[in-house]
């Protein structure tokens, strides 16, 4: 007979008995999430093409996005969930920039947390 105590007890031990193997693949499932999200953007950084995925990232287009992701809490893997269940809106809302160029922007509108963070 079906019981949730006994569902939650397999859970723990098939997880404690294939943590490895589970970890490996939620990795495996992590960046292909993220590399469905860089497709999406165009695979390259809108300022200059820079398109080797392991230095872009996700840019807010209005900037600020550390107080969005502090204020949603949300982790990366529903974030990026969450961007590919609307890819109008999220290209509406962010960009893909390649970190140097993500960082210029950053200090170019005063977007870096500090006394002068516009943010
Ligand atoms: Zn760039």
């Amino acid at each position: 007979m079906y019981s949730p105590e006994r569902r939650r007890e397999y859970q723990k031990e098939y997880y404690h008995a294939h943590t490895e193997k589970l970890q490996v693949r939620a990795k495996e499932a992590h960046r292909n999430l993220r590399r469905r999200v860089i497709e999406m953007f165009g695979g390259k950084c809108v300022y200059c093409g820079f398109s080797d995925s392991r230095a872009l990232q996700i840019d807010h287009k209005d900037g600020c996005g550390h107080a969005e992701r502090k204020a949603t809490s949300k982790a990366s893997y529903r974030w990026y969930q969450d961007l590919l269940s609307n890819p109008q809106d999220s290209k509406t809302k962010y960009q893909l920039l390649c970190a140097n160029c993500n960082f210029i922007k950053r200090h170019t509108h005063n977007e870096v947390p500090g006394p002068k963070s516009r943010c």
